[in-house]
């Protein structure tokens, strides 16, 4: 391949957002230079006032296959990431069948997601009951870190750990150096409040709500940062929602305690007040809180005690939202975003002042950072994989059916107008996703060292 160069007035680097040129050896992105400094016979794409961003990372993805591909499936999934400008997806280790708890199923995913990924991909693997001897193999066979439950995880075939489990399995994941995902609720208080709420209204919001307490957060969290003290492994918190735990979760940084800490698209956008009765599809564990909490949200990202933002993709079959029901008990907790997760958070983070800078540390280059791939994904620098995404943050458009991509288009933005419109996205070097198009064939392949 030819020597490319990507140029804008608007390139989204570490240092600042500069007018420059990415030059492009085949896969790689080679340097960033002024654009006078184009070497000549350089195959040059002038992309003018639109921004260039590095291709966006996703942390934590349900891509449920094997097994469940009538909920999603690497084809799909991987389609809308690229649509919706990322690059990368790590793949959470259940609702697939089986679920990545050993290596052997490890390998099944491997080559069931062979030759169907539009954007690059790696995988979580799982701690459950009675797996703590797998965790070194998985390690070793190429998992970039672990993800547990201290919860039901709303489906059966993986099952949560407690604190015995868990001071069983530390000690081998503290020696892969690798980090845990922890979806951090405690069923105690989410079961104590459910059996107060047995004959409330379950289409209300306001009962879902109740059911799935603050407490049920903190007292997760709690547990994990003593165990973080005592075992000296990295804890990662998935998909925090309940800004109560933002105090200690920063004096354990202000302690020097590797805890890093994650929330998604629908916290910072969605609140409990505008949340109507029946509509589940904005059904999340946890839920989606308080106007108030979710301020307190992005003030946490403001002073970096959140360190990025992922979608957590969870999608289902329609019935499973139990849409004519309206029954937030039944109804399966997920949401699905992976299309418009950029648009949802620079509308938000525009609006508060941040800049395309910190949604590059959010979405890219945090994410990449916990998934290990920080020296060739999640920036755009001499030396990484030329994953870039074009990207016009002044346009806007309606979220419809058509823009979504993955397997069902439902979505709790469905008919919003949002902010920010992904016009392509190139995978190392290649298009991918140009002008409402899929480009070529699945170029994607699994990130490995
Ligand atoms: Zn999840």
């Amino acid at each position: 391949m030819n020597l490319q160069a990507f140029v804008s007035r608007r390139v989204v680097t570490a240092e600042g957002i500069v007018s420059a040129a990415i030059l492009v050896n085949g896969e790689r992105i080679k340097a960033v230079v002024p654009p006078a400094q184009i070497p000549s016979g350089t195959d040059t794409h002038d992309f003018g006032d639109a921004s260039i961003l590095p291709g966006l990372v996703d942390s934590h993805v349900h891509i449920n296959d094997p097994g469940r591909t009538d909920w999603e499936g690497f084809e799909t999934a991987t389609r809308a990431a690229a649509a919706g400008g990322y690059t990368f997806l790590v793949d959470m280790p259940l609702n697939c069948l089986p679920a990545t708890t050993t290596v052997a199923a490890l390998e099944v995913k491997r080559a069931t997601a062979l030759g169907r990924c539009w954007v690059d991909w790696a995988a979580w693997g799982g701690v459950v009951e009675g797996n703590s001897e797998d965790i070194g193999p998985l390690a070793a066979a190429g998992v970039r870190g672990f993800k547990c439950f201290l919860i039901h995880p709303g489906i059966d075939g993986f099952t949560l750990v407690n604190e015995v489990d868990l001071r069983a399995a530390l000690p081998h994941l503290a020696r892969t150096g690798l980090p845990l995902l922890v979806h951090a609720e405690l069923a105690g208080p989410v079961d104590a409040a459910t059996e107060r709420l047995a004959n409330a209204d379950w289409r209300s919001y306001a009962t879902y709500l109740q059911s799935r307490p603050d407490e049920a957060e903190l007292s997760a969290i709690r547990m994990m940062l003593s165990l973080c003290r005592r075992y000296d492994f990295r804890l990662h918190i998935v998909h925090l929602s309940t800004s109560l735990a933002l105090p200690e979760l920063r004096a354990a940084r202000a302690e020097g305690m590797a805890v890093t800490v994650e929330t998604c698209p629908h916290y910072l956008h969605l609140a409990a007040e505008d949340i109507l009765d029946a509509a589940t599809l904005c059904k999340c564990a946890p839920p989606i809180r308080s106007r108030e909490n979710r301020e307190a949200l992005w003030q946490g990202l403001r002073e970096g005690i959140i360190d990025l933002v992922a979608s957590d993709h969870s999608p289902c079959p329609p019935a499973m939202k139990r849409l004519e029901e309206g029954s937030f008990r039944t109804a399966w907790g997920g949401i699905s975003s992976l299309s418009v997760a950029l648009a949802v958070m620079w509308t938000e983070a525009s609006e508060r002042g941040f800049s395309l800078l910190d949604i590059a540390r959010w979405m890219a280059e945090g994410p990449a950072r916990l998934a290990g791939c920080q020296d060739s994904k999640g920036r755009i620098a001499a030396g990484y994989d030329a994953d870039l995404v074009v990207f016009d943050p002044d346009a806007t458009f309606e979220v419809a059916p058509e823009r979504l991509h993955y397997r069902y288009p439902l979505s709790p933005y469905m008919s919003e107008t949002l902010r920010g419109v992904v016009k392509a996205t190139y995978l190392r070097g290649r298009p991918v996703f140009a002008g409402d198009k899929f480009l070529g064939e699945p170029s994607g392949e699994e990130w490995r060292h």
